[in-house]
């Protein structure tokens, strides 16, 4: 071999291994070499979505799949955005949101238990009530349109909408609908259909939207407040909507430990208007 060969795989060898270090820099640099480390760098829409078919097991019946998504997630964690003179700067990621949600009350013991919790926390909440409840305990759901909690429509008696009953199931939701006006002067905008069977139709005849859920403990089958407690921080991301039922003394138990323990991770809990209507 001549000089000049070997000198022809000289610089084809420098050349590679610039070529390398060049890729190793790019990589770097697009791994977050170059980046702040935020806080909360958020979640995919994904993540959020994935288990939103849940089962309202409130009614102690067979879960359904539900056919539609509830809930629209955003990622919102990167977003990058400039000011007036061109200044880049980050959105305050410090404050994740989150929705507690509770179902089949009002409850004359544990309601009351809870809604004593959210004040001395000053949080605020959603409730999905049944009518019939509504009805029997109007002093609850004035209580929680007082305190500023967000009151959601869980038909009258708990009626899961199958193939033949539409019409008796849209009559349940416009009765609770009625029952809650009555209490405190507000329609009930948003339906936490029982097993999560629905039909979009129902949203604009009776202008009415779904929420469904993105974190389901299953507090309806465990007595245990830590097991839900701990199942419930597993499973929480920012603007997760947590499903529990204010009918078990262990779900309002668990539902304030979550709410000190969320808190202290930064988290602000929201009516679930603030998330869907996002
Ligand atoms: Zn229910």
């Amino acid at each position: 071999m001549c000089l000049r060969g070997k000198r022809g795989y000289l610089i084809a060898g420098c050349l590679g291994i610039a070529m390398l270090c060049a890729v190793v820099v790019v990589k770097t640099r697009e791994a977050g070499g170059g980046m702040p480390i935020w806080g909360n760098t958020g979640r995919s829409t994904a993540d959020r979505e994935r288990g939103q078919e849940g089962n309202d097991g409130g009614g102690g019946g067979q879960a359904q799949n539900a056919g539609n998504v509830g809930v629209q997630g955003e990622d919102t964690g990167g977003m990058d955005s400039q000011d007036g003179d061109g200044t880049a700067y980050r959105e305050d990621m410090s404050i994740k949101k989150v929705a507690l949600t509770f179902d089949d009350g009002p409850h004359p013991r544990y309601t009351e238990q809870l809604l004593e919790g959210l004040r001395k926390r000053n949080v605020r909440v959603t409730f999905f009530v049944l009518g019939q409840s509504a009805e029997m305990y109007p002093d609850l759901i004035q209580e929680m349109a007082q305190d500023g909690h967000l009151i959601g429509n869980h038909t009258y008696s708990h009626i899961q909408l199958t193939r033949r009953n539409g019409q008796l199931f849209a009559e349940e939701l416009q009765k609770t609908d009625a029952v809650i006006y009555e209490i405190t002067g507000q329609h009930t905008e948003f339906v936490r259909p029982p097993y999560g069977a629905w039909d979009k139709r129902y949203e604009e005849s009776l202008n009415m939207i779904q929420v469904l859920w993105n974190v389901d403990p299953l507090d309806w089958c465990c007595s245990d407040a830590g097991t839900v407690v701990s199942r419930v921080l597993e499973k929480t991301n920012e603007n997760s909507i947590i499903l529990l039922h204010d009918v078990y003394a262990s779900s309002v138990e668990a539902a304030l430990a979550i709410i000190d323990e969320l808190s202290a991770r930064g988290y602000e809990f929201v009516t679930v208007d603030e998330i869907i209507l996002d």
